[in-house]
């Protein structure tokens, strides 16, 4: 990049543009194994300062990464060298929360758990809550269509964005989508935003959807005997009626072991696991979900509950903390995401086993079991042709069992190559149409999500 080009873009925006070693080094990351190397980092101030970057971008044909808390995980966020990382992690505003009419309207960079907290006043909630949710942001699960344990109950993030504010990477300011609680206007634009991957606009204002918090949140730990046919069990908890249940989780014995022996969680480590989380009234009606659930385990051929826990939140941090073990015992790794319908979900498992077998490295299995959507991580080193070779049958897995190549993390750079084996042609036309339609001159994060 010429330094006459960086002058421009400063003289053209008023927030501070970093060149700094540190600056860059930072904004290069994310949660995968991949990094890029930006020329420079800009905090805009406001919008105008986005429009006039955009405007730069395309008159010099510098392209700009939209970046949150840059936590996701195939390379959303890295962004191509030479790139301007936009961060937007300081539009920490959360400007006006409607708990009458269920929204609250919020600038991009507002964490998920500041969020949370606060709402929580309002006896509202955002349901999304994915395991990194105490550092990634709104704008993010935008990118990325987030989602976390409770979409077994609520859905990802695309069902909690009623409206957004965007630039498009044509320079235009738009607003898509609206605060009526109802709308039949054609497709809902917004959403075509959602899982765009800070590809076809950057989003200044996202207002979400809220819920009402439930009084009592428990959780549950259940061990499940070896063997045990997880998709039936998972569909017959979900058909129970009265149990409350809003998220049903999976953690394989060997995940469960490390857990046990890294972290010191209070599990039972001889097998695989479910976890589980019901909402109720109080107290009392929560226990007799609990009792109604129990019914269902035994009569699938499940003992029982192992451990409740009062506070839902607490299991899940145990649980979201399985990444952070497995990172400290083996390090880099396959993190991967795919989800199949949820009767095909022990064909899944046992392609997952099959893999590795075949490869000869360890694997790790978590997930969204009520969802069908495993995160198996297999030990290797991501970027070798063991890990190319288990990806590739990983994603022809899933796809073969009616699935997709990810639940909920996304494409990124990692699964970029892969796109087309689930969209096909058509599928892949319209999503470049889109992009020539919101950006034309491809200055938002390229090599990204399209097909190469
Ligand atoms: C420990 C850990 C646990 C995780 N658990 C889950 C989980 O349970 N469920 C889940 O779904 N994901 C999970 N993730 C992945 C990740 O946290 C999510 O994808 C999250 O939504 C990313 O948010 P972020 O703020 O970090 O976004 P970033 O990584 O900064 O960006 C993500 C994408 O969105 C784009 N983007 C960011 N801000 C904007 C904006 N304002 N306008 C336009 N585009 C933008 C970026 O360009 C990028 O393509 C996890 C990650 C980690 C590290």
């Amino acid at each position: 990049v010429p330094p006459t080009d960086l002058e421009a873009l400063r003289g053209a925006v008023r927030g501070p543009v970093e060149e700094t070693a540190a600056a860059r080094e930072r904004a290069g990351r994310d949660g995968s194994h991949l990094n890029g190397r930006p020329r420079a980092v800009l905090a805009p101030r406001d919008v105008d300062d986005v429009v006039a970057a955009v405007a730069w971008a395309r008159s010099t044909g510098i392209p700009l990464v939209p970046r949150g808390g840059g936590t996701s995980l195939d390379g959303e966020s890295v962004p191509a060298d030479g790139a301007v990382v936009v961060d937007l992690s300081g539009w920490r505003t959360i400007r006006e929360v409607s708990a009458l009419e269920r929204w609250a309207r919020v600038e991009p960079g507002v964490v998920n758990l500041d969020l949370q907290h606060a709402l929580a006043p309002h006896r509202m909630f955002f349901p999304p809550n994915p395991g990194s949710w105490a550092t990634s942001t709104i704008g993010g699960h935008v990118g990325t269509n987030a989602s976390g344990p409770r979409s077994f109950r609520y859905g990802p993030t695309r069902a909690w964005v009623r409206a957004l504010e965007v630039v498009l990477g044509t320079g235009e300011r738009a607003r898509l989508g609206s605060i009526a609680p109802k709308r039949s206007v054609g497709p809902e634009l917004g959403e075509l935003l959602v899982g765009s991957e800070g590809t076809l606009g950057i989003v200044t204002e996202v207002t979400v959807r809220l819920a009402p918090r439930p009084a009592v949140r428990w959780g549950a730990v259940v061990p499940v005997p070896p063997g045990a046919r997880l998709g039936a069990l998972a569909g017959r908890l979900a058909a129970a009626p009265g149990t409350g249940l809003s998220a049903l989780e999976f953690v394989d014995a060997a995940c469960a072991r490390a857990l046990v022996t890294g972290r010191g969680v209070d599990w039972p480590a001889d097998g695989p696991l479910v976890l589980l989380e019901i909402e109720a009234d109080d107290p009392a009606d929560a226990d007799a979900r609990l009792g109604r659930v129990a019914a269902v385990l035994r009569a699938a051929g499940v003992p029982g509950i192992a451990r409740r826990y009062d506070d839902a939140d607490r299991l899940w941090s145990e649980r979201g903390a399985s990444g952070i073990v497995l990172d400290e015992q083996y390090g880099e790794r396959i993190r991967e995401d795919v989800a199949v319908p949820l009767p095909a979900v022990d064909a899944l498992a046992a392609a997952i086993d099959g893999i590795a077998r075949a490869e000869g490295v360890p694997v790790y299995t978590f997930g969204h079991l009520g969802e069908g959507s495993l995160h198996p991580n297999f030990v290797v080193d991501p970027t070798s042709p063991p890990a190319d070779r288990i990806r590739s049958a990983l994603y022809d897995a899933a796809l073969g069992l009616g699935g997709t190549i990810s639940g909920e993390h996304g494409v990124g750079r990692v699964k970029r190559p892969f796109v087309a084996r689930e969209l096909g042609p058509t599928g892949v036309r319209l999503l470049r149409a889109m992009k020539a339609a919101c950006d034309p001159d491809g200055i938002l994060n390229p090599g990204k999500l399209y097909p190469p």
